[in-house]
């Protein structure tokens, strides 16, 4: 990928060398490609004197049991038996793209589902607008809003807003792939590829942290692995732990960047009968015991900068039930961070051994709190060319996708579509299969993108009729790039999508 430039290699016709060569038109790029060769993405090749789809074409055997492991694609040909009759899917990985967009798409496979005929579109989609939403589990300050987000030094994306518990990234589309310098667009694709294939990637945020982010995998903020998300908010966790202090300590502090809670003023403590204690919280107080603004974001306690709790009180009152030996209980939100403190003769706080007795309830926060990772949604638009490949009429399909009367996957995996105009989706990358996603340097995303419907609806959404092959043929015979077919477990917990359309489609079926 790093060598993209260098290997991008294209030539008129005419010209002697390229004459010498295959030209591959499965992207705008048209490569010219030496026998024993493969193109600029090294998904094409030019092997006997005929354009190859590099991968195999991977076909998914739904039959085995959920639990089961899921079987690495290691470039097994399919050796002419078949591994299941029942539940297969050809999926689009190595499929072949419909560009230039006047052919029907590599595959149109049907198959019957309790006597229903089910049609799948099969295609490599090249998006250029895509791009990935990042979810970080964490309670640090990872950088301000609307900050720049960089990989190996070039502009790919922004901070977006925090979540409960997460920060989001939102990297990649159109503007940082085409909009910018060559190589910031080189460099965007090449995280967003190696982001949706599940690999770990460095970014460095303006004014904030590094984070290697790897989808499925705990964040690593400034060189430090995150290990658990948020039981709730300051003022959360106060509700839900109030019960377990009463009794045992006077006072507890729940501090947190976003909103620090205070057990004696929430209406949490309240409602036990808990007793003023005259502390007093340097932030700006939203309701009673809760309080924004405490300290600047950071690495620190609770997302804040601050490494000492105390940093966050004022005076103590003595009008307001402040007296020498009261206890105070300060902790994260996370639970890593706690200490105990009592008041002194002065009604400063002086820190104390930690005692056996809160211990338990100290521990409880961090039992509740999930652990910390990175999840990583691929979000693309498939636009009017991909659409074409699909049907004779491409504003039939985002219809029918619209209507729920087909159902989108990538690589087997179902997605989410966006309501409103256009077919703009998002997936999981870890419920898609290893190494699905490619790249074309124009520079685009290459992904996997299937639609399965009635093959009745098919046809009267003017779809290709004389195109549609059964999987064995498909296994059998293969397509116009000439590759393998590879066969494995989907090894997950997504649905077999002939029939997940079916029970969509069915009376009372969920969408
Ligand atoms: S970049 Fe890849 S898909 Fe595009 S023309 Fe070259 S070999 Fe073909």
């Amino acid at each position: 990928m790093n060598e993209l430039s260098e290997r991008f290699e294209t030539h008129e016709p005419g010209d002697r060398q390229a004459d010498e060569k295959l030209r591959c038109d499965a992207c705008p790029v048209m490569c010219y490609i030496a026998e024993g060769r493969t193109g600029a993405c090294d998904r094409y090749g030019n092997f006997g004197g005929r354009i190859v789809r590099a991968d195999p074409v991977r076909v998914l055997d739904y039959a085995v049991e959920k639990s089961a492991a899921v079987v690495p694609f290691g470039g097994e040909a399919w050796d002419g038996k078949l591994v299941n009759t029942g539940r297969r899917f050809v999926t689009a990985i190595g499929a072949g793209t419909t560009y230039p967009d006047y052919k029907p798409a590599p595959f149109i496979v049907s198959q019957e589902v309790d006597g229903v005929d089910l049609v799948t579109v099969v295609t490599e989609g090249i998006f250029s607008y895509c791009g990935v939403k990042v979810k970080i589990d964490t309670d640090r300050h990872l950088g301000p809003e609307t900050a720049t987000v960089r990989a190996q030094g070039e502009a790919v994306g922004h901070v977006t807003t925090g979540e409960y518990g997460s920060q989001m990234l939102s990297l990649g589309g159109v503007h940082h792939l085409t909009g910018g310098s060559k190589s910031e667009g080189r460099v965007t694709c090449d995280t967003l590829l190696s982001l949706c294939n599940r690999k770990p990637v460095e970014l460095s945020i303006d004014g904030g942290a590094t984070i290697v982010v790897e989808a499925g995998k705990p964040p690593i903020i400034d060189g430090k692995a995150e290990h658990r998300m948020r039981v709730g908010c300051g003022s959360a966790t106060i509700g839900m732990f109030a019960t377990q202090w009463r009794g045992l300590v006077d006072e507890v502090v729940v501090v947190d960047d976003h909103i620090t809670g205070v057990v004696s003023e929430h209406q949490a403590g309240k409602v036990l009968g808990w007793e003023a204690t005259g502390i007093r919280i340097l932030g700006r107080r939203s309701t009673p015991g809760r309080y924004f603004k405490v300290s600047e974001p950071g690495l620190g306690w609770g997302g804040t900068s601050i490494s000492d709790p105390l940093a966050i009180l004022g005076e103590w009152n003595a009008n307001k039930g402040a007296r020498p030996g009261l206890s105070l209980l300060m902790v994260s939100t996370t639970g890593e961070q706690f200490a105990y403190y009592e008041l002194d003769d002065d009604l400063k706080p002086a820190e104390k051994p930690f005692p056996e007795r809160l211990r338990k309830s100290v521990g409880l926060i961090e039992e509740n709190c999930e652990p910390a990772m990175c999840t990583v949604l691929f979000v693309g638009g498939a636009g009017g060319s991909l659409r074409a490949g699909v049907t004779e009429n491409p504003v039939n399909l985002t219809r029918s996708v619209q209507r729920l009367r087909t159902y989108v996957t990538v690589g087997g995996a179902p997605v989410y579509v966006w309501p409103g105009g256009g077919i703009t989706l998002m997936v999981d990358v870890t419920r898609v299969p290893d190494n699905a996603f490619g790249y074309v340097p124009t520079p685009a995303l290459v992904a996997p993108i299937e639609f399965t419907l009635r093959r009745d609806d098919y046809l009267a959404l003017g779809g290709y009729e004389s195109e549609i092959r059964s999987v064995d043929d498909v296994m059998a015979r293969g397509g116009e790039y000439l590759n393998e077919r590879a066969t494995g477990s989907a090894g997950t917990d997504n649905p077999w999508p002939p029939l997940a359309q079916l029970r969509r489609m069915a009376p009372g079926g969920l969408p």
